[in-house]
């Protein structure tokens, strides 16, 4: 009898998506288009894929780049911890490694960034090591055909889940098995109600069988995303305009224009600038476990003090350095007030 996996590979063979980032056994490559892929879509990561690559075509070149030159490149992208890692991670594999990607799954997943289902992928899909990459993907496509019906977030039945996923995966493909399985729950086993008429694993799959598939995995639910108001402050003087690099922890070391929760008079008074908010707009921003809901405002001052000089930046630099997608609107202002010439 047909076993799952050879069921599985003969429809990836069949209709598998091409990709740029498809068909390269280099650990690089792997690496850095996985990195890409968490919490961006496929066609999306592509771009950004052969950007970075034509810049850095291998783990010494981006090992040797800048901080923020890696950051401007991966601008739009969002969840910039992975860009700073990136470079971490190339950093440790030149100087810990003697830049090749270590074919071990455990010195994998010891590189900043690389987390279980990372150090799998690349492992199975570079080295040809059987380790299954369990993402949102493939635990959706095994909770639904083994007909595991308990909390898929519990430790226990997770475990569970990666046991079967050992079991199941190819020995001879194991990168293809799970890029196929990554495939099926992009494509067909789809979140919500999946389209089984079209699935090459019906006649092997639990849900199918029960037809519960829509109501799995079975897992928590989430609480939705907190709300936070902040006051953006684009502030201007003559041809130039106010941005700081963040020292926190969401978007840290990308530039932001100035950010507070305070009045934007409290704000300007601390930064001991003179100058009016003038209301220029709201705008809104949704991260995964927050929302920040904006006002905006277009402040024009005619003196800086001067330890504040540095931090003010013309139009072309302002270009040039990493800004997040939050600031988008804010940014708008400013190119748009800076491009008319704001007159010191
Ligand atoms: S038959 Fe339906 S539930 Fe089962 S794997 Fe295919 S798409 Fe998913």
């Amino acid at each position: 009898m047909e076993t799952f996996s050879e069921r599985l590979l003969a429809w990836y063979d069949r209709s598998r998506r091409v990709f740029s980032f498809r068909g390269t056994k280099d650990p690089y490559r792997v690496w850095l288009s996985e990195i890409m892929l968490q919490q961006t879509r496929t066609v999306t990561a592509e771009g950004y894929y052969d950007r970075f690559l034509a810049r850095f075509p291998d783990v010494r070149a981006l090992a040797a780049a800048p901080e923020e030159e890696v950051l401007k490149l991966w601008e739009g992208l969002g969840y910039y911890s992975r860009a700073r890692n990136l470079l971490k991670a190339a950093r440790e594999v030149a100087e810990k490694h003697g830049g090749r990607f270590p074919a071990d799954v455990g010195l994998l997943r010891a590189l900043p960034g690389v987390g279980p289902y990372t150090a799998a992928a690349v492992a199975s899909i570079a080295f040809g090591l059987p380790e299954p990459a369990i993402d949102g993907n493939l635990t959706r496509v095994l909770a639904r055909t083994q007909g595991v019906r308990e909390d898929a977030s519990l430790p226990s039945v997770r475990r569970a889940l990666e046991d079967t996923a050992r079991r199941l995966i190819d020995r001879e493909r194991p990168g293809d098995f799970n890029q196929a399985m990554m495939d099926l729950g992009a494509r067909i086993c789809v979140p919500g109600t999946p389209d089984c008429e079209s699935c090459p694993m019906r006649e092997l799959c639990d849900a199918y069988a029960a037809g519960d598939a829509e109501a799995l995995p079975v897992l928590p639910v989430k609480t939705p995303p907190g709300e936070v108001r902040l006051n953006v402050l684009v502030i201007l003087w003559g041809d130039q305009v106010y941005l700081v690099p963040r020292k926190e922890a969401l978007l840290k070391g990308l530039y932001v224009y100035c950010l507070t929760e305070d009045a934007p008079s409290a704000a300007l008074r601390q930064l001991r600038i003179r100058a009016e908010a003038v209301p220029a707009g709201t705008a809104r921003h949704v991260f995964t476990h927050r929302i920040w809901q904006m006002k905006l405002y277009l402040c024009r001052t005619e003196e800086v003090p001067e330890a504040l000089r540095p931090c003010f930046y013309t139009l072309s630099r302002m270009e040039a350095l990493p800004i997040p997608t939050a600031m988008k609107a804010a940014r708008a202002l400013a190119r748009d007030a800076l491009s008319k010439g704001a007159c010191r």
